[in-house]
């Protein structure tokens, strides 16, 4: 696969199915929407400095349990109007009936968005607890993908998990249920953070052996500083690497050299899944720029603005 870098602004109101089949490798970003002023400052200065490096397209997360979503809204409708941007909604399944679904759905259309991750979303306080749906609400996401789907012309992404669902008790099942996500009408999926490439590469495997060519784009997170050693297992379900976190714990009072570390590490990651033809990497960005421009740049993928 070319070793694409910028998109143009014609690709704006592109889908994301468009943009992965123009055969051009795929770098994205993804955004929280803030909670408070201060945060929406931070935010916009982080979506600035990605519109610079013109990414294929960009993700705004739907708050967990409730919290946040009204910002997601706003947020990611200010990226259709106000940016040259491509943006993705995600949206859960979470505390909402489908007429309310089907309600946000129908703002983002007003809004010009064409991009949504159908997502089923975690139990509200507990993420590791058990699913209850809501009573009028949808059970799983590719119910949401068929809602979306059947709603208007959208392009609608799902999630992937290299180190399976923490949920799924078997890989057969969580395969399979993966593969009902994309026949429901997935058009691209983007995975949970990991920190072994062999974790992706095995999903991927495992997913095409099962039939299903759906693209999936490996999700990518760097270290910046040592809270974030047990913040991004839990978050992720993955055991850190052993060797990731005694190197950092070797330099924890110097938090250039911890970040320094993370970066490197995130950088050779993404070079080794490039190595083996990935269709994109998307970077959680935690709305911070620089630490994945940094990657950015350390890939040759474009000048740091
Ligand atoms: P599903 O695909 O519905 O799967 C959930 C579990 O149910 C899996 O174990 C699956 O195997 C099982 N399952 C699926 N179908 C069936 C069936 N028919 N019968 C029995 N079992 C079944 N959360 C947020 O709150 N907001 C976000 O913005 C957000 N963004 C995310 C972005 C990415 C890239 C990823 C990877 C995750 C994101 N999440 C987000 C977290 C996500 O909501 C949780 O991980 C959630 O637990 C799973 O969502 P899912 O869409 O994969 O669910």
């Amino acid at each position: 696969m070319a070793l694409g870098t910028a998109s143009t602004r014609t690709d704006r109101a592109r889908t994301v199915r468009d943009l992965l089949a123009s055969g051009k490798r795929s770098y994205s970003f993804e955004f929280a929407a803030p909670k408070t002023e201060k945060g929406e400052r931070t935010l916009w200065n982080a979506i600035r400095r990605i519109e610079a490096v013109a990414p294929t397209f960009v993700s705004v997360t739907y708050g967990a349990g409730g919290t946040s979503r009204d910002g997601t809204v706003r947020a990611t409708e200010r990226i259709a109007t106000d940016t040259t941007l491509t943006p993705v909604a995600h949206l859960t399944a979470v505390n909402h009936s489908t007429a309310e679904l089907r309600n946000i759905i129908g703002q983002y259309a007003d809004a010009g968005i064409r991009n949504m991750l159908a997502l089923r979303g975690d139990p509200p306080g507990d993420p590791m607890g058990e699913w209850v749906k809501h009573p009028e609400g949808i059970g799983y996401a590719a119910d949401l993908v068929r809602l979306i789907k059947e709603s208007g012309d959208f392009c609608v992404g799902v999630a992937a998990f290299p180190e399976m669902h923490p949920r799924s008790t078997d890989w057969d099942a969580d395969i399979r249920h993966f593969v009902d996500k994309c026949r429901a009408g997935a058009d691209f999926a983007i995975t949970q953070m990991f920190f072994y490439p062999e974790d992706y590469f095995r999903l991927r495997d495992r997913v095409r052996a099962a039939g299903c060519s759906t693209p999936i784009i490996p999700e990518i997170m760097p270290v910046t500083n040592v809270r974030q050693i047990e913040r991004f297992a839990q978050l992720s379900n993955a055991a850190f690497p052993p060797e990731l976190a005694e190197r950092i714990l070797a330099v924890k009072d110097n938090p250039a050299a911890v970040r320094s570390i993370g970066i490197e590490y995130a950088t050779d990651l993404c070079a080794r899944l490039m190595a083996e033809d990935v269709p994109g990497l998307h970077f959680i960005t935690l709305n911070h720029s620089t630490a994945t421009l940094e990657i950015y740049e350390n890939l040759g993928l474009h000048q740091r603005p």
